[in-house]
């Protein structure tokens, strides 16, 4: 039997009408200094010093950008130290005792509309660089960088799909705040020169699409439209959201830039909108606690709350007792923790508890299910099977690099067989071989 499937269930109707629990009584936050994408950095700040919302206390570095970290409350910092990080690395950390006054930093304040238009599309690039944002579909690439391009840009994609199934944060981003997306993008279009923009939501999402089309009346001097794409999975992979919203067929590693389309998360696209008009950071995101093991709650928290609240808010864990497996981010593309006690980052959207529940893989049944619903057209028990012989040339051949990791082969697999770990393990492979 093949079962050749690209829908799956998405977890997501209850979470979408809980109600978001703003958590402001988080007495300590935690910034982490370095990240996976900046393995250096450094604090400006010392210990007793007191910080206001929205102040620059530090920078993290990579070797071809950097990203400023800014408080997202008031009060005194009180320790630089050492603490676990999502992925379980000890990492340093600058932490910060809320006072609760939420004070806001004297840099952050109103732009005119009348200062926004005047600014240059350098000052535009520094300004997002400055505030230090990054995508926040989950990539954490540098916005800034995306906005260097010297490529022509016709067409600013705003990737409302949020594909992954238990994540409700995007959702709720263009049904709250459906202006602060179109600003960002409506910025965005106009620094780059782009003729037009698109925000492209699932095609269910008709909800979204009143609000987002409701809000778009009060902007005539852009063109901007809704465009439905499929409600498959992964829908929401950038080059699959730019091929169903524009008709754009992107080939995989070549920079969207090159065809002249710039693609953001509308979550992103809210963060321009709040530097350039505000000069303000990413103080707060939605996150959710999903799964079977936990109260499902959303919350919208400040970056740098420690999760392990989070969880005390809604209740602590339901039947204990069991062993459970934390994903953070989505159960396709997310990463298992060990531990609650991680801290929420500028791309944290949210936790699934999951009962664990025992599973045995079974011997491949040879039902080709895993290569017919790949996205990317490539053979998962195939590379399986290469790399368990070490078949280097084979695993080239077989283009495991083309792989995005979106889970689906896992899925689909009636042997349980975890072929994505396998994919990640193929690729990590071939760069041990240098290849
Ligand atoms: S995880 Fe990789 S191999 Fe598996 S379906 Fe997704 S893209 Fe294909
Ligand atoms: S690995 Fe799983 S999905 Fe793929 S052919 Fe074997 S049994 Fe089928």
């Amino acid at each position: 039997m093949i079962m050749k499937t690209r829908f799956i269930p998405d977890g997501k109707d209850v979470l979408k009408t809980l109600p978001f629990y703003h958590h402001q009584d988080a007495k300590y936050l935690y910034y982490p200094i370095t990240n996976a994408r900046c393995n250096e950095g450094e604090t400006c700040v010392v210990d007793g010093q007191y910080v206001k919302v929205g102040e620059l206390i530090g920078t993290r570095r990579a070797s071809f950008f950097e990203q400023p970290i800014h408080s997202t409350v008031s009060g005194k910092i009180i320790a630089h130290e050492k603490k676990h990080n999502e992925f379980g690395q000890l990492v340093n950390y600058v932490i910060v005792q809320n006072d609760f006054k939420y004070e806001m930093h004297e840099s952050v304040y109103e732009r005119s509309d009348e200062e926004i238009a005047a600014l240059t599309r350098e000052e535009f690039v520094e300004i997002v660089k400055e505030m230090g944002l990054v995508g926040l579909g989950g990539s954490a690439f540098p916005t800034y960088v995306k906005l260097q391009t010297d490529k022509k840009i016709d067409v600013v994609v705003a990737n409302g799909v949020e594909c992954e199934p238990h994540l409700v944060s995007d959702y709720e981003v263009m049904k709250s705040q459906p202006d602060w997306v179109i600003q960002g993008l409506r910025y965005t279009i106009k620094t780059t020169g782009a003729k037009r923009g698109v925000i492209a939501i699932k095609k269910k999402y008709q909800e979204v699409k009143e609000i987002l089309n409701e809000a778009l009346k009060a902007y005539d001097d852009v063109d901007i439209e809704v465009v439905e794409v499929g409600n498959h999975y992964p829908s929401g992979w950038e080059l699959d959201t730019v091929k169903n919203a524009i008709g754009k067929e992107i080939p995989q590693f070549t920079l969207t830039a090159n065809y002249g389309v710039l693609v953001f998360n509308v979550s992103t696209l809210a963060s321009i909108f709040n530097a350039i008009k505000f000069r303000r950071p990413l103080l707060e995101r939605y996150f959710s606690l999903s799964g079977d093991g936990i109260n499902n709650m959303n919350f919208r928290a400040r970056i740098g709350t420690n999760i392990k609240e989070l969880v005390e808010v809604a209740g602590g864990y339901i039947d204990p007792e069991i062993p459970k497996v934390l994903v953070l981010g989505g159960p396709m593309m997310g990463s298992n923790t060990i531990s609650d006690d991680v801290v929420m980052t500028s791309t944290s959207t949210s936790m699934i508890v999951f009962n664990d529940q025992e599973y045995f893989e079974e011997p491949c049944i040879h039902c080709a299910a895993c290569v017919y619903s790949c996205p990317v057209k490539i053979q998962p028990v195939q590379i399986m099977n290469a790399l368990k012989s070490g078949d280097v040339d084979g695993l080239e051949m077989l283009e495991v690099n083309k792989c995005i990791e979106c889970g689906l082969c896992s899925y689909v697999c009636p042997s349980k067989i975890h072929l994505t770990q396998h994919m990640r393990d193929s690729k990590q492979f071939l760069r041990e071989q240098g290849n």
